[in-house]
């Protein structure tokens, strides 16, 4: 594509991804702000006031604020509490208050109840939320209370980071109206180059601008790699009177194999409405798991399909989760970029909660942007300041916890669960060195030396779903003359999808994939089989990036609006 004329706008302080973390960070420092000047206007204060020249910024690639949104989800409260003491008066979006809870080890036709509650996941005065209302919610405040401060713009995906040197100084967004073949169309609108004086990546798991800047930057040096999980769920329609309103419940076991980590959820949002599903961690061996049929496998136990009888789904998503914790947090700060959110790790897979997490780390980051804006210093020595409010503060305690978790469950998935008790019983975390792990798709092992392929159950179309049907209901929508965004990078290697994959994985996107996104299709009789990308379908949920054996996918931002559209998910 030709050069072309970009507009530059400039921000004070830019957010990118309007998710709980960035959301309640833009919150609490245009908070911050307005206490600050109000209180040198009154006498209570000396000093001088901060003086936005251009606002604060909050990105979105969505269609609006919450459509990307997914989580399971139980939220602990602490962040929220901190942000907007009177949240509840506010009208915060809760389904209900966690009424009951039970955790179950699955066989293939049984299960058992574990006669205690690990303390992780004891959730006794935590709430049951849909992770898109929270955030329409956040928007919502930010409209009402900060309007003259605070910025949000939908349909503006951050497709590159901008530096001078290795300073930071904002972002470009992508371009909207390019055609499939990289021509301008029309409707061509070149992306902006937003500069900031400092911009804050909350960008969720795998985000495309943090996996530019942390290598870049070596901000992983000395860290473990982050590890995921890959989330699928689905929300149901069941007949009164199966499940009480606010119950909780938690799977370990079948289908997964003993070495695979992953399990389900159950939360009971109303007296009918259940939200239910599956995360299989992405450090596994065999090419042909799916974590969609994992899920659909999940579903067929006599349990849930009990459950689930004569009930309707009506919502579909996946999301991959951050599960390596502490030791895989990158450093959370350069010359002029904060890492927030699941961009900086934020997130305790042992409770399995991270949206209390992600509102500290964005009021940890606002505070910190604070005191760069008084200092109008917007460098490294400035910016560090958000790791030690960091380290000070009770999130960073709740993450040092559970530093080992994840380490724990990279073997077997019992005895890991053995190591994690004697941890939380009896060693505080267990050791204060990092304990290692690998990167996700170095777990996977070829064809030939992973055993048979792993059945799936076909689904019914009833209480199971073909991919296709599940991402029906999740609302998703791309322009489709556009560039593919799911990039197979470095162009010289994009054969090898056909050739060397095939032979040694069997091409294991087609069966990773949630969305059906990859299609290995023969185009001709006689032909040999080739891969097509329907990305259309795609949900956003970044797994092939993460699990693909090659590294050579690259997802990156489509065109802005396009995506799901979740609802109550
Ligand atoms: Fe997820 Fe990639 Fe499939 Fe999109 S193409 S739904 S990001 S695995």
């Amino acid at each position: 594509m030709a050069e072309v004329q970009r507009d530059v706008m400039e921000m004070d302080v830019l957010f990118v991804g309007a998710g709980p973390s960035s959301l309640a960070g833009a919150y609490h420092l245009a908070n911050l702000i307005k206490k600050h000047n109000d209180a040198i206007d009154s006498g209570s204060k000396q000093g001088r006031k901060i003086q936005l020249e251009n606002g604060i910024g909050i990105l979105e690639k969505g269609k609006n604020v919450g459509d990307h949104m997914l989580s399971g989800a139980v939220m602990d409260p602490s962040g929220i509490k901190e942000l907007i003491p009177d949240f509840m008066e506010k009208g915060f979006p809760i389904e209900s208050e966690v009424t009951g809870e039970s955790v179950y080890l699955l066989t293939e036709k049984g299960k058992f109840k574990f006669p205690l509650l690990p303390p992780t996941l004891q959730n006794h005065g935590n709430y049951i939320c849909s992770l898109n209302k929270v955030a329409e919610w956040l928007a919502d405040q930010i409209s009402k209370e900060f309007s003259d401060t605070v910025n949000i713009f939908p349909e503006f995906p951050g497709k590159e980071v901008l530096y001078e040197g290795d300073k930071v100084i904002g972002i470009r967004t992508g371009d909207k109206g390019v055609d499939h073949n990289g021509n301008l169309k029309s409707n061509f609108e070149a992306g902006v180059d937003i500069h900031a004086k400092i911009t804050i990546l909350g960008e969720g798991p795998r985000g495309s601008l943090t996996k530019q800047l942390v290598p870049k930057l070596k901000l992983d040096a000395d860290r473990n790699p982050q590890v995921y999980g890959t989330g699928v769920k689905e929300i149901w329609e069941i007949p009164a009177g199966r499940l009480k309103k606010g119950m909780v419940i938690h799977t370990a076991g079948w289908p997964l194999s003993s070495d695979h980590y992953g399990g389900s959820w159950m939360y009971m949002m109303s007296d009918t409405t259940w939200s239910v599903g599956f995360v299989s961690a992405l450090d596994y061996a065999n090419p042909t798991f799916d974590p969609h049929a994992a899920f659909t496998k999940f579903k067929t136990h006599p349990y849930i399909a009990k459950l689930l009888d004569g009930g309707k789904m009506i919502g579909y998503g996946a999301k991959t989760v951050s599960e390596g914790g502490y030791w895989s947090m990158p450093k959370l700060y350069a010359d002029g970029v904060l890492l927030i959110g699941e961009s900086g790790g934020f997130i305790n897979i042992s409770r399995l909660k991270g949206i209390h997490l992600a509102i500290k780390s964005g009021m940890l980051a606002a505070e910190a942007a604070f005191e760069a804006l008084q200092k109008q210093d917007y460098s490294e020595s400035t910016l560090k300041r958000f790791d030690e409010l960091f380290r000070a503060s009770w999130a960073c305690h709740e993450l040092w916890g559970s530093r080992n978790w994840r380490q724990n469950f990279t073997g077997s998935f019992y005895s890991g669960m053995i190591k994690a008790g004697m941890q939380i019983y009896l060693t505080n975390g267990g050791t204060k060195k990092r304990t290692l792990l690998h990167v996700d798709y170095e777990h996977m092992k070829k064809k030939s030396e992973s055993g048979t392929p792993i059945t799936k159950v076909k689904a019914d179309e009833t209480i199971t779903f073909e991919k296709l049907t599940d991402v029906y209901y999740s609302g998703t929508k791309h322009e489709e003359n556009q560039p593919c965004h799911l990039v197979i990078q470095p162009d010289d290697l994009a054969d090898i999808c056909n050739t060397r994959c095939k032979e040694e994985f069997g091409n294991p996107c087609q069966h990773f994939c949630p969305a059906q996104v990859y299609n290995m299709i023969v185009p001709e009789e006689g032909k040999p089989s080739q891969l097509r990308i329907d990305f259309s379908n795609c949900v956003h949920c970044k797994t092939c990036d993460i699990a693909d054996p090659y590294q050579v996918i690259n997802w990156v931002t489509p065109e802005g609006g396009g995506g799901p559209i979740y609802k109550n998910m």
